[in-house]
């Protein structure tokens, strides 16, 4: 329908499923129809007001002279519409100039006498309808109902020059919320406590010394002195110091730079007594231009319902933290920090990535028709978690999990995981004040190893760079981080610095079921060296005399496209393959992962994307060594069948979604997915594939599995 309006013309589709702009709304019922005809409803040359769609249950040819008449009827169409828009268009008109007439006299009565103060005054306009419906990408999947609060807006929405009389009373208003946001922060400390490594709690900490530094404070104070409001004086002093640390081309000072602004937030809330009003008094969708990792606190607020970011994409970090934390999440929002204020109600959908600001009733009573069916097919999903996956004809596929932090394990288990199939090591290490020693990381490890239990675990060395540098590590500027200094080239280079790393893994596996896997490998010569290194560091330990897996497995991500066609020499000096599709798909397509923009063009289905899925899957097959896939596209349903075809037995996800993947294999015959894949592999087009999919699901009795994420 969109479609129709861009282009000012009618839009014919044989199959509408099968188009690529094609959304789903359950709600309708559509799924029954098939062909899909639609024209503008424009008067002459100007801008279209409407479609008017046809569609037909059989799928059937469109006639030309079936397009001109629903033209014809389009036309009729718009000429009565906009006689009617143009009499409501003068009636409002009327009205608002009748309101506008009537709140001038108003305020002119309350002004007189009081001239003084400055001539004109501002009169709001005349009621303006703020309901936008706003579309990201879909990032963690459930809906909300909430009151936005927004974060990034506040300082900066403060009035620096505010003045007042009372000093004494201002700097007490200053003492009392530095008091409560210490006493809010201590609370905050102990809640996060059994959720966050010990290493990530020293985030309260770092922000407490802010808050107990004395020349922090007494700049303040001072500014207070000269005569500023407390809020003002918070400001200036936080702007100032702020914008010196940001002057500095280093990495950790910026950050230091958050945390100081993330505690002035804190701190101006108590002040404002924000608390009180809205923010996180009741149900609150967080909204920002994306999410610090010290805004990760707020993340666990028993009031956070959902959270909308303007930047990032799907497997951005934010996202993958964002479903961690089982919190329904749309990101790559455009607009977003324009259209949402303070307090506006929100509906969030993150299973189709839509925002709507002030929503209608009608809309809030669909969306909690939405909610509740989506409630009930994940009940539905969650029973019999404990039995294998298992195809109605008797193939097996392992579940596992993709993880960051140490509590994540346990929401694996609690959606089934049979074991862990990525942990991401640099999240832990982001944590950090500096890179964990070799005891404080076999600590860690062994934190998650001993939540895991007796299921093998797969940890990746350090990905850090790109989208992810801890804050101690100094690193310049880089035009394409994603195509500069990252994972594996880091890991290489800061040899020693790896070297501990592998050294505590080696040390985790030797009571454990451990394998290690390297990230981003792009050459023979950068697997070499690291076996090399892993080599060294058994030595290491096997001469000190430490307990240690001599015989670990070792694995590598295959994600960037060079690493897909030596894949037949990688595979003969590595025990196990897993496919990284979040970044296979963008080096591939030439589309940056987190890049909104180009969202469209990052398309896991694409002809190319699966070409290069099943030759790796091939290769490791035909040298019997294990093959698993852990980029976000194992956790879209749609991809499921496909996977399955192609031979993939272990899928390593993202834990909210092995119930609804699980199920759709369990509910189809390996035979039939083997069938459909080797089709697919045969088509040259994304939009042949999708529509080709659907169909299937359809036959299938599957295509309730996709209604809730599409
Ligand atoms: C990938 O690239 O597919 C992957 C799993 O790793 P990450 O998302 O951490 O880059
Ligand atoms: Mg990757």
């Amino acid at each position: 329908v969109g479609l129709a309006i861009e282009s000012s013309g009618p839009v014919v589709v044989e199959d509408a499923m099968s188009h690529p702009r094609y959304k789903y709304f359950p709600e309708t019922g559509e799924e029954r129809y098939h062909t899909f005809l639609a024209v503008p409803v424009a008067e002459g040359r100007q801008k279209p007001i409407g479609v008017l769609v046809v569609q037909t249950l059989r799928r059937r040819k469109v006639s030309k002279e079936e397009i001109r008449l629903l033209r014809t009827a389009a036309s009729q169409v718009a000429q009565i519409l906009s006689h009617y828009q143009l009499r409501e268009t003068l009636a409002t008109k009327e009205k608002e100039r009748d309101e506008y007439r009537r709140r001038m006299i108003e305020a002119n009565r309350q002004l007189k006498g009081y001239e003084k103060v400055g001539g004109a005054t501002r009169v709001a306009s005349p009621l303006k309808i703020r309901r936008p419906r706003l579309v990201g990408l879909a990032a963690a999947p459930g809906f909300a109902r909430g009151v936005a609060h927004v974060v990034g807006t506040f300082l900066s929405s403060i009035d620096r020059n505010l003045r007042a009389r009372d000093a004494k009373a201002e700097t007490r208003r200053l003492e009392e919320a530095l008091t409560r946001s210490l006493g809010e922060l201590a609370a905050l400390k102990i809640r996060m406590e059994p959720l966050m490594p010990p290493a990530e709690l020293k985030i309260f900490d770092g922000h407490r010394q802010i808050l107990e530094d004395e020349e922090f404070v007494g700049r303040i104070r001072q500014a207070i002195d000269s005569g500023y409001a407390a809020e003002s004086s918070l400001f200036r002093v936080i702007d100032e110091l702020s914008a010196q640390m940001l002057a500095v081309a280093d990495g950790y000072l910026r950050e230091r730079a958050t945390d100081f602004r993330d505690v002035g937030h804190r701190v101006l809330r108590h002040l404002r007594q924000e608390d009180k009003k809205s923010a996180f008094a009741k149900a609150t969708i967080l909204v920002a231009e994306e999410l610090t990792l010290s805004q990760m606190t707020l993340v666990s607020h028993e009031n956070l319902v959902g959270i909308a970011l303007q930047s990032g994409g799907v497997t951005s970090h934010a996202a993958i933290l964002a479903r961690a934390f089982e919190i329904p999440t749309v990101v790559g929002v455009e607009h977003l920090m324009e259209a949402v204020l303070e307090g506006d109600a929100l509906v969030l959908d993150g299973n189709s990535g839509i925002v709507y600001v002030n929503p209608s009733a009608e809309v809030e009573r669909e969306y909690q028709i939405l909610m509740k069916r989506y409630d009930a097919f994940r009940k539905e999903l969650l029973v019999g978690l404990d039995q294998p996956t298992v195809t109605r004809d008797g193939h097996r596929v392992l579940m596992l999990a993709n993880i960051a932090l140490p509590a994540d394990v346990e929401l694996a288990l609690r959606y089934g995981a049979e074991g862990i199939g990525l942990l991401r090591s640099e999240f832990s290490f982001l944590t950090y004040e500096d890179f964990p020693d070799e005891n404080q990381q076999l600590t860690l490890y062994n934190r998650i190893l001993d939540a895991a239990g007796d299921r093998p675990v797969t940890i990746r060395t350090l990905d850090i760079g790109a989208d992810k540098y801890p804050p101690y590590l100094r690193v310049p500027r880089e035009d394409n981080p994603f195509l500069g200094w990252r994972s594996i080239r880091i890991s290489l280079e800061l040899a020693s610095i790896f070297k501990v790393q592998l050294r505590a893994i080696l040390r985790a596996a030797a009571r454990h079921d451990v394998k290690i896997m390297f990230p981003m490998i792009s050459s023979i010569e950068e697997l070499r060296r690291a076996r090399e290194l892993l080599a060294e560091a058994q030595a290491e330990l096997f001469k000190e005399g430490l307990d240690h897996n001599p015989n670990i497995e070792v694995g590598i991500m295959v994600e960037v496209p060079s690493a897909v066609w030596l894949a037949p020499r990688l595979i003969e000096e590595v025990d196990f393959f897993s496919i990284g599709t979040n970044d296979l798909i963008q080096y591939l397509l030439a589309a940056d992962r987190n890049n909104p923009r180009v969202a469209h063009l990052y398309e896991s289905l694409h002809p190319a994307v699966l070409g290069a899925i099943a030759e790796v899957v091939g290769v490791a097959r035909g040298a019997g060594k294990q093959v698993c896939i852990c980029g976000e596209m194992a956790s879209d349903p749609l991809a499921t069948l496909l996977l399955l075809g192609m031979g993939l037995d272990q899928l390593s996800l993202s834990p909210l979604f092995i119930p609804v993947v699980r199920k759709i294999i369990r509910e189809s015959n390996f035979e039939t997915a083997r069938r459909i894949a080797n089709d697919i592999l045969q088509m040259g087009s994304v939009q042949e594939i999708k529509g080709y999919l659907i169909e299937r699901y359809r036959d299938l009795g599957l295509i309730h599995m996709l209604e809730m994420y599409r």
